[in-house]
């Protein structure tokens, strides 16, 4: 690539994950000292470009949500780098952080805790506005709400409204809508359809989809299900207890995955078409204790593939063509 096409591929990075690492102390005894580190995210890196949707998968507790809220500074992180739209966020002091969260927001999975019960729709949605005093008064804040509400398709009718009187799609539509009031660059949407019965999930994400287009967004899409994360990610991210073991263009993921965890999370997806049908790879037992991670691969206690290396070598995330990453001995055979 020459230099003048990097210096264009640079600039339309939204944002640079570098590295990042957030590691939680497990304390014991009475005096409560650590004697140990959960190694909950463990040098992930990866970049988004504006407008794109990255994908985030793998089973429950491999760190995926904690990359998200660590990349808000939800959680403080214990290392890496963090780069928005050419910021340093981790080195942010707490005002310039309140502006920058104007630019990033969250959806979380879990609709009914993530709204206060005790405000009507119109005040949660107005919050934010009144926060980063983006209204001047009242009518224009009572407009700016019922414009949101319209936006993800409720009315303003709902403002006066409390979060119970509303299903569960509702709700999350009200609370994609708090996040869309700051005029928002980057969404991370964890899980966010995690929660909601399946006839739901695709209304969602098909919002999702279009407010993506209307107002130039960028998201994280953070699943545990390759299935969700197909419809709407560009690429998708592959993670293992705190790794990315495989990232590539999502039809590449797809049709030719290259490490065996992704194979095995793919083969349990169900196809409708009996001829492309796929034999279905069951992984042995559990994903192992993160406080006690096995030693080399971390997926090896359950690949199917495993040689001697793999119990004693972590494997290094490579690039294997195109932007397809992954970490696998085998692959370098
Ligand atoms: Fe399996 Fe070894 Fe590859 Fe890990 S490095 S995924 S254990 S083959």
């Amino acid at each position: 690539m020459n230099y003048l096409l990097e210096v264009q591929a640079e600039e339309r990075r939204l944002l640079e994950v570098k590295n990042l690492k957030k590691y939680f102390p497990v304390k014991a005894g009475v005096l409560r000292k650590t004697v140990a580190h959960v190694k909950a995210v463990d040098g992930v890196s990866f970049h988004i470009n504006e407008g794109e949707t990255l994908g985030l998968v793998g089973e429950s507790g491999c760190g995926k949500s904690t990359t998200g809220h660590t990349i808000l500074r939800l959680l403080e992180a214990t290392g890496g780098e963090v780069i928005f739209d050419g910021k340093d966020v981790l080195s942010l002091n707490r005002r310039e952080m309140r502006e920058i969260r104007k630019e990033m927001q969250i959806i979380f999975q879990d609709p009914y805790a993530s709204l206060n019960p005790r405000m009507t729709v119109g005040e949660i949605i107005a919050e934010p506005l009144i926060i980063h005093k983006l209204v001047k008064n009242k009518e224009e804040r009572r407009e700016k709400v019922a414009w949101l509400l319209d936006s993800v398709g409720l009315t303003a009718d709902h403002m006066s409204r409390f979060p119970h009187e509303f299903s569960g799609g509702q709700r999350q539509r009200i609370g994609i809508a708090r996040a869309l009031a700051v005029n928002p660059r980057l969404i991370i949407a964890d899980e966010p359809v995690s929660a909601l019965d399946v006839s739901i999930q695709a209304q969602v994400i098909n919002l999702l989809q279009d407010l993506q287009k209307k107002f130039s967004l960028t998201y994280l899409f953070i699943a545990h299900d390759l299935s969700v994360v197909k419809h709407i990610s560009d690429r998708i991210g592959v993670m293992y207890l705190g790794k990315i073991v495989e990232l590539a263009d999502k039809d590449e993921l797809f049709n030719n995955p290259l490490h065996p965890y992704t194979k095995a999370l793919l083969s349990a997806i169900p196809v409708p078409d009996p001829e492309h049908k796929k034999e279905r790879i069951i992984l042995k037992g559990d994903v192992p204790n993160p406080v006690n991670p096995p030693k080399g691969c971390p997926f090896h206690p359950r690949c199917p593939s495993a040689k001697d290396i793999c119990k004693q070598v972590v494997p290094e995330l490579k690039d294997y063509g195109n932007g397809h990453f992954a970490s696998c001995h085998l692959l370098e055979e």
